[in-house]
């Protein structure tokens, strides 16, 4: 009998998942640079055209992105993932799927910048209403539910002070209400926290982070069911285009391979950082999922197998924030997150700036914040700068 890759370790998985060999039996992956394929007959088109397997045109499917979106599905355990070329193209489909004129969403209120402007700015265009709710109260949830809900989109940890939300009560209070569950696992990525068996419908990423890892290209995917998939996804993805590029899918395919090894070590580092920063006396709060002093640990506990490598802290004030980031080194000021480099931003002026300063304030994030994503630098190194940066804000 042949192996069945859902029954192997996850570390197999990266490494050969979804892998497709060409009769030259090349051992790492091909990269097909292709737009289109031709047919050994006319028959032969007629029956792929009709459903059959092959490969018709890039813009639905290529031998490359595929190899990436079935390694990627094995790696979270779902029957089916799609790429995209962004992981902003992966949450704008994975909400536009499932909804349509008069329908309403409900969402955490702490997301990621972009995704609150398709919420607020997007969707109301197509006559989608949304209420956002404190994510980490289940009664919020609970309470912004109407008859017309049919979707709830959740990040968890969230950006950017890393609240997390009790995925499998959330998904219980959307079936109740007869609404899908999207959960956005770019924080957790798939080595600490699995939505789909925790109860989410679907999974978006921005492949961008971790994924890459190396800061070279964007990518996304969605990931769920096959019944779902095709029924919300499918024909959305192969008329409106945001196919991820063959040579991204192959960078990110090559990310993958070392996705566990990666994450596992910035996460060790992570915790060396952020026991450093919160014993520091410059630093007021500071909010890291690994530590017990995080003020969901129970919960994390319960749903996720690892921190992560993003840590936030509170210098106080603008002024304290930027002391610190400019006393960097070896840190990098910059925005982005799960890079093989350590960053370190500002919120308030940069991923966050285009938040009203109300809606700033109700998720808590006040001007001296700072967030860090933890890099595969050495921990001896990172914690060096990071307190000499400390003793100069
Ligand atoms: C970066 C990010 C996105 C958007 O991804 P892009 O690849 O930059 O389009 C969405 N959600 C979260 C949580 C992110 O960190």
């Amino acid at each position: 009998m042949a192996e069945d890759p859902r029954n192997w370790e996850p570390e197999t998985q990266a490494v050969r998942g979804g892998l497709m060999r060409t009769p030259h039996g090349e051992i790492s992956e091909a990269l097909f640079l292709t737009q289109s394929f031709a047919y050994d007959s006319a028959q032969a088109a007629d029956d792929r055209f009709a459903g059959g397997p092959g490969f018709i045109y890039q813009r639905f499917g290529n031998p490359t992105t595929q190899m990436f979106e079935d390694r990627l599905a094995l790696m979270e355990g779902a029957e089916q993932c799609k790429s995209t070329a962004s992981g902003m193209a992966a949450v704008q489909l994975s909400l536009m799927g499932l909804l349509r004129a008069g329908d309403h969403l409900v969402a955490g209120r702490a997301l990621f910048g972009s995704c609150r402007w398709i919420i607020s700015e997007w969707l109301p265009r197509f006559g989608v209403e949304t209420t956002y709710v404190d994510a980490t109260d289940l009664e919020a949830w609970k309470n912004a539910v109407r008859p017309n809900t049919r979707v709830f989109l959740v990040e968890s940890p969230a950006n950017p002070l890393l609240e997390v939300t009790a995925i499998g009560a959330v998904a219980d209070i959307a079936h109740a209400a007869g609404a899908k569950l999207v959960v956005d696992n770019v924080f957790a990525t798939p080595i600490f926290q699995k939505p789909l068996e925790l109860g989410a419908d679907i999974v978006v990423y921005s492949a961008t982070k971790h994924i890459d890892g190396q800061g070279r290209v964007l990518g996304g995917a969605i990931l769920g069911s096959n019944e779902l998939m095709n029924q919300a996804y499918k024909d959305m993805h192969r008329h409106t285009g945001p196919a991820l590029s063959p040579f991204n899918a192959w960078v990110l395919l090559k990310g993958l391979e070392t996705l566990d090894l990666r994450v596992r070590r910035q996460t060790e580092t992570a915790g060396r950082v952020a026991d450093a920063i919160a014993a520091h006396s410059r630093a007021k709060q500071t909010i890291y999922p690994g530590r017990p002093d995080h003020p969901q640990a129970a919960l994390i506990a319960n749903q996720m197998t690892g921190g992560g490598n993003v840590i936030a802290f509170d210098l106080g004030d603008r002024a304290s924030a930027w002391r610190f980031l400019d006393a960097l080194q070896i840190v990098d000021i910059s925005n982005n997150l799960g890079d093989a480099k350590s960053m370190a931003t500002h919120p308030c002026t940069t991923t966050h700036r285009s938040m009203p300063e109300a809606e700033r304030l109700e998720i808590g994030l006040t001007e001296g914040w700072v967030r860090m994503s933890v890099g595969l630098e050495g921990a001896g190194d990172l914690v060096r700068d990071v307190t000499r940066a400390l003793d100069r804000a």
